[in-house]
C-alpha cells in the first residue's frame, strides 16, 4: 500500500475487507476515512448554588440559553475541552468536580459529557459566540428558553444531586 499523502485521496464509498458497513475509501492509497460520532463536552458550573448559563449568539438556537459546551478538539481530554469551552463562551474559570452525565443522540451522531464544576471567578462575561451570560438559582432557570434538550437534562440532573459527592453519572432520561 502506498503511504497516504494528505492530497492524494480520491474517495469512493465501499465496504472495506473485513468491515460490515460502507466507508469512504481512497482509490489511490487505500486510506479509509472513518466517520464516527462526535463528542461534545460541557460544564454545569456552580457559584453559590447558581448555575452559569450562556445566551447563544450563533445558530442553531441563537437567543436561547445553554450550558457552556462544545466539540472536543484533538489533543484535549474531555475535562480540558469543557474548561476551554467555558473560558471561550463565558470567560469563566472553573474547577471540575465530577462527571455529571453522559448523553447520546445517535440520530445526529453525538455523545455529550457534562461535568459538575465550581465556578472560580466572579467576572464572567459573554465570549465570541455568546450574547449574554448569567448565573441562575434553582427558581430562576429559564426552562422555556433553553437551547437543547440535553441542556434541560443536565440542569435537571444537577438539581437531583446538588452538591452530593457520590452518585452514578446520569444518562438520557
Ligand atoms: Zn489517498
Amino acid at each position: 500500500m502506498l503511504k497516504r499523502s494528505k492530497y492524494c485521496c480520491s474517495f469512493k464509498l465501499c465496504v472495506p475487507d473485513g468491515d460490515n458497513r460502507e466507508r469512504l475509501v481512497c482509490n489511490v492509497c487505500g486510506h479509509i476515512e472513518y466517520d464516527n460520532p462526535k463528542i461534545v463536552v460541557g460544564l454545569v458550573a456552580i457559584d453559590n448554588g447558581r448555575v452559569l448559563l450562556c445566551k447563544r449568539d450563533i445558530n442553531p438556537q441563537k437567543g436561547f440559553w445553554t450550558l457552556p459546551a462544545g466539540f472536543l478538539e484533538h489533543g484535549e481530554s474531555p475535562e480540558e475541552g469543557a474548561l476551554r469551552e467555558a473560558s471561550e463562551e463565558a470567560n469563566a474559570i472553573a474547577k471540575i468536580e465530577t462527571l455529571l452525565s453522559i448523553y447520546s443522540i445517535p440520530e445526529i451522531g453525538l455523545v455529550q459529557l457534562f461535568y459538575r464544576a465550581k465556578l472560580l471567578n466572579k467576572d464572567v462575561s459573554a465570549g465570541e459566540e455568546t450574547q449574554a451570560v448569567g448565573l441562575f438559582s434553582k427558581d430562576e432557570i429559564p426552562w422555556s428558553s433553553l437551547a437543547f434538550p440535553s441542556v434541560e437534562w443536565a440542569l435537571k440532573h444537577y438539581q437531583e444531586i446538588g452538591s452530593k459527592k457520590q452518585f452514578a453519572p446520569f444518562t438520557n432520561p
